[in-house]
């Protein structure tokens, strides 16, 4: 059999050095696991606008679409501002988005313990978090019609709907089942049911998929605005969370920052299944580009490499790898290694980009 297949994106900015890293990394699997991908390298964002005049090529988006995972660093910065909307680095992005037609966004919000000092909670609260955030990403209030800004007698009213079939709550919810059977089993829906007829649809298509298709997976419902409270009273109650794109786009980004810096966080877009059982999917950083200390070896690679553990547990069924690396990574902070990003402390050096991504591999040797 072939071996996966893995396109790779740097992009912009900080994209190639923390990309390097994660390179690194996979060749390590490659060598020590005997899990070899089959890989091959692109441009996207700016760097694709420089050498082609478009930031994502149709043969580029034609790559993605074949392969069984894409990785992405990161797109666009000030060289690219003036540009027009249509050509800007991050349309590149949203291409790859839209044509793979991702539909559930991942957002883990996980705590490296020897971080917990970063968070804005007290450490009992977020040591340890290990939760994923499922936001439906192609539907609902962003995209529903009617939309726009309308003049009603001496007024102006802005509007938007939000929208959701069966089918786009159905799907996202499958997403969310399924990712569940591979962590602890447990899926809590959020919406707003008690105000919103689109919210008591979800319900019930979260409820049917459940019954039907997965009744041994531990379902719950709450009101999305209760979710946003016992995310920061109690996180470590929820296992995976899914929710429609507003409500997705704010609890994502809160949950995500419970934990800390941009620098610590993956996430992963993933489609329909393919003809082979693996979903399309894109992986990729929260961050951007971080043009401020792009080229200095400053950059945290976690981020990225963290979003490789996504692609070896969503994409290539390997959760033990996945684990053995996110363990690698906590071993490194546990030692105190620090990028610049995540000093607190003080009379503590930072380490580089590359000094990160070694020390992440001598880990990973030390595990076998
Ligand atoms: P940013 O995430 O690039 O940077 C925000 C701050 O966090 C900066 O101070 C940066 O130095 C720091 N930072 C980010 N990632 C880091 C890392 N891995 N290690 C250490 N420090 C890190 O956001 P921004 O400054 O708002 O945007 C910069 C550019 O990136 C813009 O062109 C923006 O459009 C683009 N962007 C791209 C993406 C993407 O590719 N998915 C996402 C967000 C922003």
């Amino acid at each position: 059999m072939s071996n996966p297949s893995l396109l790779i994106l740097p992009g912009d900015g900080i994209g190639p050095e923390v990309m390097a890293e994660v390179r690194k990394v996979i060749d390590w699997f490659g060598a020590k696991r005997d899990l070899a991908f089959d890989v091959s390298e692109d441009l996207v964002g700016g760097c694709a606008y420089d050498a082609h005049g478009t930031p994502l090529t149709d043969a580029t988006m034609a790559r993605a679409q074949e392969v069984d995972a894409v990785l992405l660093g990161a797109v666009g910065g000030p060289k690219y501002d003036q540009l027009d909307f249509s050509v800007k680095p991050e349309r590149g992005l949203l291409r790859l988005r839209k044509e793979m037609d991702l539909y559930a966004n991942l957002r883990p919000a996980q705590c490296f313990d020897a971080l917990a000092e970063f968070s804005s909670l007290k450490p009992e609260v977020v040591g340890g978090l290990d939760i994923m955030i499922i936001r439906e990403l192609t539907s609902g209030v962003y995209f529903g019609e009617p939309r726009g800004i309308v003049r009603e007698g001496n007024e102006r009213v802005g509007i938007n709907t939000q929208r959701y079939t069966e089918s786009e709550i159905a799907r996202v919810a499958r997403s969310a089942f399924e990712l569940a059977r591979k962590r602890d089993n447990k899926v809590c829906s959020m919406e707003k049911a008690n105000v919103m007829e689109s919210g008591v649809l979800w319900r019930d298509v979260v409820q049917e998929i459940h019954d039907a298709e997965y009744p041994d997976v531990e379902l719950s419902h709450m009101y999305a605005d209760a979710g946003a409270m016992q995310l920061t009273r109690w996180p470590k109650q929820f296992d995976v969370i899914v929710t429609d794109n507003l409500f997705g786009d704010l609890l994502s980004d809160l949950a995500a920052m419970l934990t800390g810096s941009l620098g610590m966080l993956p996430s992963a877009s993933l489609g329909a299944p393919m003809a082979n059982g693996r979903p399309k999917a894109l992986y990729e950083p929260v961050h951007g580009s971080a043009p401020d200390i792009a080229g200095q070896g400053k950059a945290n690679p976690i981020a990225c490499i963290l979003s490789f553990a996504m692609a070896l547990r969503y994409s290539f069924d390997a959760g033990d790898e996945a684990q053995r690396l996110e363990s690698a990574v906590n071993a490194v902070l546990a030692d105190g290694l620090r990028t610049a990003d995540l000093l607190g402390q003080e009379g503590v050096e930072p380490v580089t980009t590359a000094q990160m991504g070694d020390a992440i591999l001598a880990k990973l040797d030390a595990s076998l």
